[in-house]
């Protein structure tokens, strides 16, 4: 064991110099943690997670499941039916061979059954979507052992050192060693949304506020700029969030817009059903007869109740979206909010990013425009191999100065790495500045040999906000390769004269330009005329007009590094060097996907940080736009008044040059017009307009952790065809759900009816016991159900308009279908209980039970489900025209029940459990003949519908 043992009081961190920090932490801020150090703490202060605290309880999750209505039912039921048993055992009025509450166990069963799965989703959901987010957040770098390591953030241990850049969100509380422009938002703790400047070689006193704590990183705050290295002080618990974490007390979760719509199911259900009691028992009283007395009465009334609630709908609702979650995973989208499964349906908008989603990131240099000439780049990828070529001929860079000091600046102000994997070339970082390294390697100069001449001391980071970046470099003379004579690079000393620093900065071409007062031409800097100003920008929509994202190049000599922060000021009077213009070419299976879109009624839009002219390049490319479409800049954007924006909102499909925030005007504006809006996004500074938007999409490749933790859902590949093709899932999931919703709450109103009538009919009797319809309710409507959740999608799911999330779950003719349903499943199924009746009790003596034509009503219920499943699996095309195989399940399902239906007749043990009788032969035929006459309604209903021409949705 090691001596390091930690302060008492965790709150002295930010007093404490950086040295005395590591010492108490027994850290080294060059080779971070040993590998036997990492263990020993994490014996010791165990792994860095919050402890689930807040939220409900396990017992309160499961007490929840019983405050729904329907189940509230069934418990009364279960009760009057136990307390009739007991009166029955009581006055020994129990039939022979009865088992006494045997309804009351088979009903409380059911009811337990139902909570156990509803506490068993709701918290395997909540672990499952915990184990998808872990998944789509990506790991912590960290120093281990003297190397750089990606680890997972549960295993970070107090000690370890950490590094941090823009984008990130901090996974533990830590010192700060070191740090380039860190400006970190404390929101999460601190409520405050403007992000904070922190410097590692503050002391601060120890009573210093939270907020004022600057040396200090925080578990749960995001980096929005700059970079660090960071000693870990706390994990877990110990951190200033887990202290928060640990004094939430439970959280109210709002309820999904599908859990909203089955509680009014339940509610129109249970109210439905008393209503029809109440008109039972008024017209037993008032007909006075039928019921014998009032136990008839109430086996009636029960069986009601229990015939009313769909018992097997929580299950089946459960395994279609974690079917639907499946599937998605599978077209690369991956949900982080169980409810977006099916709300992704109904999205009649996806604002996507240009950059990675609908094109491939993968950028090439093609032209480059400087001292007013436009040059051609040859070559494929990254592979640094290429010409340089004026008018179709290569050139000689010698006789081009003006390009190697392009060159030099592209190489110098990039982070990324450009190197050789398994013989390719490829990139490290981003692709833009990839793009820039091949660029400069083409003409030999690499990143290395001007680290030497140019060892890089300040930056000023890019953001998409100032899109442009800066980097500060110390000049340094070098070997010239004369023995014993060093000076500086030549391509330097044409840049400046005397000053020991310089800075280049690329970014947006306009932006860039407008800050630069000279213009540099290859021998030297000049001042800039108006003439060669309107020449760039000429080149520049040239260039942009091709699709080509094009960059600025400028860079200014410095008499000293300039202070942190002061960008603005710094990045002024500058000297122009040249454009480059990179191909990013369109994915190809996009334009298909926009197509899809079309025809499915959502709209695409491109928002991006690119120029105007690119971004319609590709858009038109692409099918989002065409040629003359009006393109909506972020300037144009900053002088429109909310409203403004909203009249033109559903006018628009390209916004360019805009920054993070104006996303979040843009959906809040589609909003208010009543769309429902995916959103795609990647920044740090995307997350208010992904947390906004209908359906927050992050990227997963590209996009930070901040960006994902706001979204509802991770795109595994950043591609924007996989939205439309978890919009298409989220159809086919809501679709299923209605369908199985529709079929099974039709049986149910049947039931009810044929009960009902019963009596009112004057027949002795409750034709279906409670354990007979649970039967029905779970295995005979519950099977094919499960089967009709995996119904493949009908072929025009995305030829018709989206569906208002909104909307009630009786809208658009369900409702009524399912009334329509139930009185015909009740028509036909009286006239056989009313046949049967008469038939089978004038048939005396065959030696069967004159109760039989109970069962025949139970079976003729049972089989006509069986039809009406094998007929809803379309809405509008014939059975005949549909293949059977293409759900083998249902097929499967429908012999399955069918079986299982028969042995309960004629096997005799279940018989007696089930309280069926025999049936000869004939009588089963005719059950089955009435049965058959569903099927033929269902599919008689889908030709009138056809033959007026209306499409039943
Ligand atoms: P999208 O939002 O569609 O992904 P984008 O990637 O072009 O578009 P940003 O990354 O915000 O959006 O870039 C905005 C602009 O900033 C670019 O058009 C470019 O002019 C400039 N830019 C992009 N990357 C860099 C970079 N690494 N250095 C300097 N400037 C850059």
């Amino acid at each position: 064991m090691s001596a390091h043992s930690l302060p008492e009081d965790a709150a002295v961190w930010h007093s404490l110099e950086i040295d005395k920090a590591l010492e108490l932490l027994d850290s080294n801020a060059d080779d971070g943690l040993t590998p036997s150090q990492v263990e020993e703490r994490l014996l010791k202060y165990g792994s860095n997670e919050l402890e689930e605290h807040g939220g409900r309880s396990p017992w309160q999750i499961l007490l929840d499941q019983f405050t729904n209505i329907m189940l509230l039912m069934l418990i009364g039921v279960a009760f009057i039916s136990g307390f009739l048993d007991f009166l029955s055992l009581q006055q020994g009025t129990l039939k022979s061979g009865e088992v006494p509450f045997k309804d009351t166990i088979a009903i409380m069963a059911i009811v337990i059954l139902n909570g156990v799965l509803g506490y068993v989703q709701e918290s395997r959901a909540e672990k499952a979507l915990a184990a998808l987010k872990k998944l789509s957040s990506p790991s912590v770098r960290v120093l281990r052992n003297g190397k750089l390591a990606d680890i997972a953030g549960k295993d970070l241990v107090p000690g370890d050192v950490m590094l941090l850049e823009a984008g990130v969100q901090v996974a533990a509380d830590g010192r700060l060693l070191e740090q380039s422009n860190l400006q970190i938002r404390e929101s999460a703790l601190t409520g405050e949304a403007e992000a904070v400047s922190k410097q590692a070689v503050l002391t601060l006193p120890k009573d210093a506020a939270l907020g004022d704590r600057l040396n200090l990183v925080f578990q749960g705050t995001e980096v929005v700029q700059g970079r660090a290295k960071v000693v870990v002080t706390n994990t877990g618990m110990t951190t200033e969030l887990g202290k928060i974490a640990a004094m939430l007390q439970s959280v109210d979760s709002e309820p999904t817009p599908l859990q909203q719509r089955m509680t009014q199911l339940g509610n129109a259900l249970v109210t439905g059903s008393l209503v029809l009691v109440g008109i039972v028992v008024l017209t037993g009283i008032i007909q006075a007869r039928g019921f014998s007395n009032i136990q008839e009465l109430l086996e009636v009334s029960l069986s009601m109740a229990v015939a009313v609630v769909p018992e097997g709908l929580p299950a089946v609702i459960t395994v279609t979206l974690a079917l639907g979650t499946q599937r998605m995973v599978r077209h690369h989208a991956l949900i982080r909010k169980l409810p977006a499964v099916e709300t992704l349906g109904s999205v009649t908008t996806i604002c996507s990013d240009k950059t990675g989603t609908l094109t491939q990131n993968k950028m090439v240099v093609q032209s480059v425009y400087t001292n007013q000439k436009g040059f051609r780049v040859t070559g494929e990828g990254y592979a640094p191999v290429g010409d340089f070529q004026l008018k179709g001929q290569n050139i000689d860079l010698e006789d081009h100065p003006e390009i190697s000091g392009l060159l030099v600046a592209c190489a110098v102000c990039n982070d990324s790495v450009l190197q050789k994997e398994a013989g390719e070339w490829a990139i490290l970082g981003d692709p833009t500045e990839g793009a820039l390294m091949t660029l400069a390697g083409k003409a030999s100069i690499e990143r290395d040999q001007w680290n030497s001449k140019l060892p890089r001391v300040s930056e000023f980071p890019f953001s998409s906000e100032r899109k442009r970046m800066s980097v500060i470099s110390q000049i340094q003379e070098v070997a010239t390769g004369n023995p014993g004579i060093s000076g500086v690079d030549p391509i330097i000393a044409g840049f400046v004269s005397s000053e020991p620093y310089l800075m280049f900065t690329k970014g947006s071409p306009e932006l860039t330009l407008a800050r630069c007062n000279q213009i540099y031409l290859g021998n030297g800097s000049f001042p800039i005329e108006e003439e060669q100003r309107s020449q760039i920008l000429i080149a520049n929509d040239q260039m942009a007009s091709q699709g080509l994202r094009v960059l600025g190049l400028a860079y200014k000599p410095l008499k000293e590094i300039p202070p942190e922060a002061s960008e603005d000021t710094s990045e002024n009077e500058l000297v122009w060097l040249g454009l480059v213009g990179m191909l990013d070419a369109p994915r190809p299976e996009v334009r298909a996907a926009v197509a899809e879109c079309r025809q499915a009624g959502i709209r695409p839009i491109m928002i991006t940080g690119d120029h105007q002219l690119t971004a319609r390049a590709i858009a038109v490319d692409l099918g989002i736009a065409d040629k003359d479409a009006r393109v909506v800049t972020g300037q144009d954007l900053q002088r429109m008044s909310d409203q403004e924006i909203e009249d033109q909102v559903d006018l628009v499909s390209i916004y360019a040059r805009v920054s993070p925030e104006h996303k979040l005007r843009i959906v809040q504006a589609l909003q208010r017009r009543g769309r429902f809006v995916a959103m795609t996004g990647d920044g740090v500074n995307d997350a208010p307009a992904l947390k906004q938007a209908d359906i927050g999409i992050a990227m997963g490749i590209t996009g930070t952790d901040v960006s994902k933790e706001a979204s509802d859902m991770v795109l595994l590949d950043d591609n924007f065809a996989t939205i439309v093709a978890a919009t298409k899932e989220g159809r086919v999931v809501y679709t299923n759900i209605r369908r199985f919703i529709k079929y099974i709450l039709g049986s149910n109103i049947g039931e009810v009816l044929t009960i009902a009538a019963a009596p009112i009919l004057g027949l002795g009797g409750v034709p279906l016991s409670p354990l007979q319809i649970l039967w029905m309710n779970l295995v005979t409507d519950g099977l094919p159900a499960l089967a009709l959740a995996v119904e493949p999608p009908e072929p025009d799911v995305m030829q018709r308009p989206p569906f208002s999330p909104r909307e009630s779950i009786f809208a658009r003719g369900l409702g009524s279908y399912m009334v329509r349903i139930g009185i015909v499943f009740a028509i036909i199924t009286i006239i056989l209980m009313e046949w049967a009746y008469f038939h089978v009790k004038s048939a005396t003596g065959d030696g069967l039970s004159p109760e039989r034509w109970k069962t025949m009503v139970f079976t003729s219920l049972c089989i006509a489900q069986m039809g009406h499943a094998i007929a809803i699996r379309s809405n509008n095309q014939l059975t005949i025209e549909m293949n059977p195989l293409s759900n083998i399940f249902v097929l499967g399902a429908v012999i399955a029940t069918t079986i299982l239906q028969l042995l309960l007749i004629y096997v005799p043990p279940l018989r007696d459990f089930f309280g069926t009788h025999y049936l000869p032969l004939h009588e089963l035929f005719i059950c089955i003949g009435f049965s058959a006459l569903m099927f033929v309604w269902v599919e008689c209903e889908k030709i009138f519908f056809r033959v007026m021409g209306k499409k039943n949705v």
